[in-house]
């Protein structure tokens, strides 16, 4: 369910024309909606009611500080897997001891920022990460409580590039090693092993690699209670999918359930980390056709937006619907396009054959399901300006990231001292 929807005949964003912020802003933009990320974060956290959980929102599906914020106000934690992700999180307003540090590599300033700011829990990877946590947490007399992330093993039967829970996958520690992990980290100061964490991959349809994995860290919590560790929490990372196409991913009080029969009687704290499932269908991409292209056996339809905009057709395999703004006549024809950006590579392919209407220069088109992993993995690559973030609340609409400038873009280089005309800027070694 999301509050993108036609109404006589024209796309809104809740009560907002995307037509009346494509004339004012420019295309393309991103545009989300409010109605739908409190609508996405209220589900979840109602099927999770009784239980002892904590929302974590997975920053990294959309780290803008206005998506960010929705989320805290309405009570979320924050999961983050990078230095610049902890900042933006504090600065959307979630307090310290409300945010998680995941990720396979952090360096020693990352580690120091973590613990010198007193968060909540670090997820550890490896026995060198312990080590140099240990001792950064030791350095400033602080006691970090940490989760280790364990890899269960578990093909969670999505896109390659996007699994994270099988042997040969980077993340985490072999769960058959966990053990002997968590003795060693007992032993180590500063460091505070409360938690076991888990995450086996992003867009998952099917709730069984799910209740695989957990059923397997209910089993390591048990063995590991009985080698005298106290374990109080649980982290069990996002994942769950949502519908792009025809999928149909479990609801989340089938997810909830599922959580109780696999770990509910540990009396643990669970955390939950989703990003997808929060702000992926409470996006759009807005594109205008800047040219419609027929061969001899295609139609191409050439948008303004690009794969360095929206990437996930080109690095995922992802499907994105398009939504011809002005809604199509009933008995407008559907013949198919191939749907492309202005970028020099075939890559910039966002879909082959996808039966659009009869299209013409300067139409709009809305790419659905591009809240998550759309803006956040977004580059200048061509030399194209970063697009806008736009936020729609009722009848308000907000710019929440300015269109980059040529300015701006250019600023980011200098030339070399060497090139410079002002021989005063000229440095020398010698
Ligand atoms: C990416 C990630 C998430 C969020 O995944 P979604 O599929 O967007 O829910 C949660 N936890 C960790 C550790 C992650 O890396």
């Amino acid at each position: 369910m999301n509050h993108f929807q036609y109404r006589n005949g024209a796309l809104h964003a809740e009560d907002v024309l995307i037509t009346q912020i494509a004339e004012a802003e420019g295309t393309p933009f991103y545009c989300y909606s409010t109605a739908t990320l409190t609508r996405h974060y209220q589900v979840f956290a109602e099927a999770l009611s009784g239980l002892d959980a904590k929302i974590f929102y997975a920053v990294k599906a959309n780290s803008n500080l206005a998506v960010i914020k929705t989320f805290a106000d309405l009570g979320a934690g924050a999961d983050v897997v990078s230095e610049g992700e902890l900042r933006r999180a504090l600065a959307a307003g979630v307090p310290a001891d409300g945010i998680i540090f995941s990720g396979v590599g952090k360096s020693q300033e990352e580690l120091a920022g973590a613990v010198e700011r007193g968060i909540h829990q670090i997820n550890v990877e490896s026995q060198p990460e312990l080590d140099a946590l240990s001792g950064v947490a030791k350095a400033r007399n602080a006691e970090m409580d940490i989760a280790i992330r364990v890899n269960p093993d578990v093909d969670a039967k999505t896109h390659d590039k996007i699994s994270t829970g099988r042997q040969e996958d980077k993340f985490g520690i072999d769960i058959a090693d966990a053990v002997e992990t968590y003795r060693r980290a007992a032993d180590l100061p500063g460091i505070n092993p409360v938690s076991v964490a888990v995450h086996i991959g992003s867009q998952l349809t099917d709730l069984d690699p799910f209740r695989m994995a957990f059923t397997r860290v209910a089993e390591l919590v048990r063995t590991l209670r009985d080698q005298g560790h106290t374990i109080t929490r649980l982290d069990l990372g996002g994942g769950l999918g949502i519908p792009y196409r025809d999928e149909e991913p479990p609801l989340p009080e089938e997810y909830a359930a599922m959580v109780r029969e696999t770990v509910g009687d540990l009396g643990c704290q669970l955390a939950f980390e989703p990003g997808r499932m929060l702000v992926g269908n409470a996006g759009v991409l807005v594109s205008r056709v800047l040219f419609v292209k027929l061969g001899n056996s295609r139609r191409f339809v050439v948008l303004d937006a690009a794969m360095n905009d929206l990437i996930r057709q080109t690095l995922y395999d992802a499907h994105h619907d398009l939504l011809p703004v002005a809604q199509a006549p009933s008995n407008a024809a559907f013949e198919p396009a191939d749907v492309v950006g202005p970028v020099c590579e075939t890559g910039d392919t966002f879909v082959r054959g996808y039966p659009l209407p009869p299209v013409i220069t300067g139409d709009l088109l809305a790419f659905a399901s591009a809240g998550a992993y759309g803006a956040v993995m977004a580059s200048t690559y061509n030399s194209r300006p970063l697009v806008p973030e736009i936020m729609v609340s009722g009848s308000d609409y907000s710019v929440i990231r300015a269109r980059q400038t040529y300015e701006e873009l250019l600023a980011l280089d200098s030339f070399a001292d060497w090139q410079q005309d002002d021989p005063l800027r000229r440095r020398s070694i010698g």
